[in-house]
């Protein structure tokens, strides 16, 4: 099935990138959530973000006309009824999605393929919650989604080989690269990258090396964009955290404990640049470390 029309529900930060780079490699979509004037802040920062790629010369005016030309918005789901291809990016709490796909799968036609962009829940069990778990996958974008270049496919146990390769082109056509994993906690680019974040925060916990120190060693002595620390604020302390819980429940493994300083930062509510305050302190300027 050609897929031409896109659904996207949850406009937050991830909502929005995926209707951005979707709109631009021609897709219509549909955009929905709760509010209309939520509708409107998300449809502002597509603008910002296009915007700012045509400044950069990464994209034509006439690009971003048309890209915003393909954004239609709605807080109602029957508006997403004749879409060919559902992304679910609301917040990440299992109940609030199954509601969705209750609500959602009667209006579908049939052969309406369902993905989540969930980081960390089990796409089998959320498939096992629709009418189609044979076209339903898990479709993972990297934040910010306009400019990292990998999206990873999550097969659930019954996803069917029509459905897998339908997504595997989709990805293509978006210019981005898929890495394909199997439904297991945190799938790949997670389960590899947390735990080397909680290794930091127990290097610190452990007084091994300061919070400069060891986002330098990062840095320099393992070529990283970014040291683990800094990688942690950007992310979120509380999403980090619960990547890291997922983990070691699921696994049950104790190599995943969550280390006791970064549930201290989260309890502080200094979940990084978010809210000023992380393993830097962002609130006057420069980042300085708060250890
Ligand atoms: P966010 O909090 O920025 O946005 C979530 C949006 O969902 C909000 O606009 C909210 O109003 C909306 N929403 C809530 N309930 C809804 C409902 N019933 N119907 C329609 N909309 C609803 O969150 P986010 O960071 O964009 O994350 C969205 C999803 O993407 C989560 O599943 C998350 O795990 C996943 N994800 C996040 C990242 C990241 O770095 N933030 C990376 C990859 C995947």
């Amino acid at each position: 099935m050609a897929i031409r029309t896109v659904g996207v529900i949850g406009a937050g930060q991830m909502g929005n990138g995926i209707t951005h780079v979707f709109a631009l490699a021609g897709y219509d979509i549909w955009l929905n959530d709760l509010s209309a004037d939520r509708l409107s802040e998300a449809l502002d920062l597509i603008g910002q973000n296009l915007e700012r790629q045509v400044r950069r010369e990464i994209i034509s005016s006439e690009d971003r006309d048309a890209a915003m030309a393909r954004i239609r918005t709605s807080d109602k789901l029957e508006t997403l009824a004749e879409v060919d291809l559902v992304i679910e990016s609301a917040v990440e709490n299992e109940e609030i999605k199954k509601k969705i796909f209750a609500d959602l799968c009667p209006l579908l036609r049939p052969e309406t393929i369902l993905t989540t962009n969930t980081s960390s829940i089990s796409i089998t069990r959320l498939a096992s919650s629709t009418d189609r778990p044979e076209r339903f996958m898990g479709l993972h974008f990297m934040n910010p989604v306009p400019l990292m270049q990998l999206v990873e496919l999550i097969r659930g146990i019954a996803t069917d080989e029509p459905t897998f390769s339908a997504l595997r082109e989709v990805v293509d056509r978006l210019g981005k690269t898929s890495a394909t994993s199997e439904d297991f906690p945190a799938f790949i680019v997670n389960r590899i990258l947390l735990p080397m974040i909680n290794e930091a925060v127990y290097t610190l916990y452990e007084g091994v090396g300061t919070v400069e120190a060891i986002d330098t060693a990062m840095r320099l002595g393992a070529n990283h964009p970014m040291g683990p620390l800094q990688l942690a604020d950007f992310i979120g302390l509380d999403t980090c955290l619960a990547i890291m819980n997922v983990l070691h429940e699921g696994l049950a493994d104790t190599k995943y404990r969550p280390c006791p300083l970064m549930v201290k930062y989260v309890e502080a509510g200094w979940l990084g640049r978010k809210t000023g305050r992380g393993f830097y302190d962002y609130r006057n300027g420069d980042p300085v470390p708060t250890r």
